[in-house]
């Protein structure tokens, strides 16, 4: 029997990946070892016991009380913590999705590929803070590597493996988020509720928020640059509101080869599960007669700052990947508890940008984990001293 290990379980995409074990047979077909969550004790003691988990990990440590008086009488362990998260990581499992938000899946995912597993990566924010790392490992202990972000799966499942090389360019797609046709104008005045709804993926409000911003897609084109190995010029976007297409890659030949599915992140999960095979999954079959048509437009980084700021990350190398990551999740924070607009985002990362490229090493890649971290803190404290000097907005 195959076993598997969900980290961020009672997330948006640890519940498509928890219905589709379900689904697939449960404890019948699979052995799972360990399922972790953020604070949601009533819900990861479900998932625990009904896929009968050996082990179950609450980050937030204050709760291991409740996690334990919740699994009572089953035989999953309980434990809590950021380093019974990571011990947890270090148990063998055939197959391991990643799918905590943020920079606290990075040291989980590292674990798994130093222990030479199969990691299922939804956790993009891995690959932009610390891709050279993560990659150099992977190699160096045989790890396996899946991309489970839905257009890094599509350009996966489109890549020829046998002519790499004769990759012209690949096209990630964007739906906009929920800003898309807003005038420019109204963006500064832009509320957390107005961006943490989504016109097409059902998804956590954090990722939510960052399609409107388009930091989300800007993370996605440094996840493709590190995981593809592609350079700037070879990654394109593409702001395509349906959500069907999902990737493209363009050859030397002129062929374009596309992966179209329903926005639903079961198929890129499954996809990741299955792999190397192919099996059934609970998606709905696509209809394009339905649909009528596919649009496209060209993206705006006048809307979409954060697009150019990709570029320059990927165009800069060492460091700035770690500190985008981070400073971009501070901003969010900011944003989301009031301190900063939603306008202000880009600007704020910006400015950790520049103020890392002005300390010694930044030009270099981290080749450790605390080096990430130490990265990591910096662009927080830059974001919050650049938010402090100009005020709380009214
Ligand atoms: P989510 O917020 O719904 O869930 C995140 C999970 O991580 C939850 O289980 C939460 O409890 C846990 N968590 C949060 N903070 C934690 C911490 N500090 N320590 C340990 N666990 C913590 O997020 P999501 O939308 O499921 O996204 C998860 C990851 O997958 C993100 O990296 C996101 O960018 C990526 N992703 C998501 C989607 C999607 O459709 N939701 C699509 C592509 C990629
Ligand atoms: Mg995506």
């Amino acid at each position: 029997m195959r076993s598997v290990s969900v980290f961020g379980a009672t997330g948006s995409v640890g519940e498509s990946a928890f219905d589709l074990l379900m689904r697939a047979g449960g404890s019948e077909a699979y052995h799972t070892v360990a399922l972790t969550g953020g604070r949601n004790v009533a819900r990861l003691a479900e998932m625990a016991r009904a896929l009968r988990a050996k082990i179950a990990v609450i980050s937030d440590e204050a709760l291991l009380g409740a996690l334990r008086d919740a699994l009572a009488g089953s035989d999953v362990q309980a434990a809590a913590g950021e380093s019974a998260i990571d011990e947890a990581a270090q148990r063998p499992s055939d197959w391991t999705l990643s799918a905590i938000v943020g920079s606290a899946g990075l040291t989980p995912g590292l674990r798994v590929v130093q222990r030479g597993g199969t990691l299922a990566l939804a956790n993009k924010e891995s690959l932009v803070a610390a891709g050279p790392l993560l990659m150099a490992q992977s190699r160096r202990h045989g790890a396996t590597i899946l991309p489970v972000d839905s257009e890094h799966s599509a350009l996966f499942q489109c890549l020829d493996q046998d002519n790499v090389d004769r990759v012209e360019h690949v096209t990630i797609t964007a739906s906009g988020g929920a800003f898309r046709d807003w005038p420019l104008d109204r963006l500064h005045s832009a509320t957390v509720e107005q961006a943490s709804s989504h016109p097409n993926w059902a998804m956590g409000q954090r990722i939510t928020i960052d399609s409107a911003s388009m930091f989300n897609k800007a993370l996605e084109v440094i996840e493709a640059h590190e995981f593809f190995a592609l350079d700037n010029d070879r990654i394109r976007v593409l702001v395509h509101p349906e959500s069907i297409i999902h990737a493209m890659v363009t050859y030397a030949d002129g062929a374009t080869l596309a992966h179209l599915g329903p926005p639903d992140m079961r198929h890129a999960i499954g996809y990741a599960l299955h792999w190397p095979d192919r099996a059934p999954l609970p998606v709905a079959p696509l209809d394009l007669a339905a649909l009528g048509q596919l649009t496209f437009r060209a993206p705006d980084e006048v809307r979409w700052p954060a697009l150019r700021l990709a570029r320059e990350v990927i165009a800069q190398g060492g460091a700035a990947g770690a500190v985008f990551n981070a400073a971009k999740e501070q901003a969010l924070d900011d944003f989301i508890a009031g301190r900063i607009r939603f306008t202000d985002m880009a600007p704020a990362v910006e400015h950790a940008l520049d103020r890392g490229a002005g300390r010694p090493h930044f030009g270099t890649s981290p080749a450790e984990l605390d080096a990430v971290l130490a990265w990591d803190q910096a662009a927080r404290r830059d974001v919050a001293a650049w938010i402090a000097e100009r005020g709380q907005v009214e």
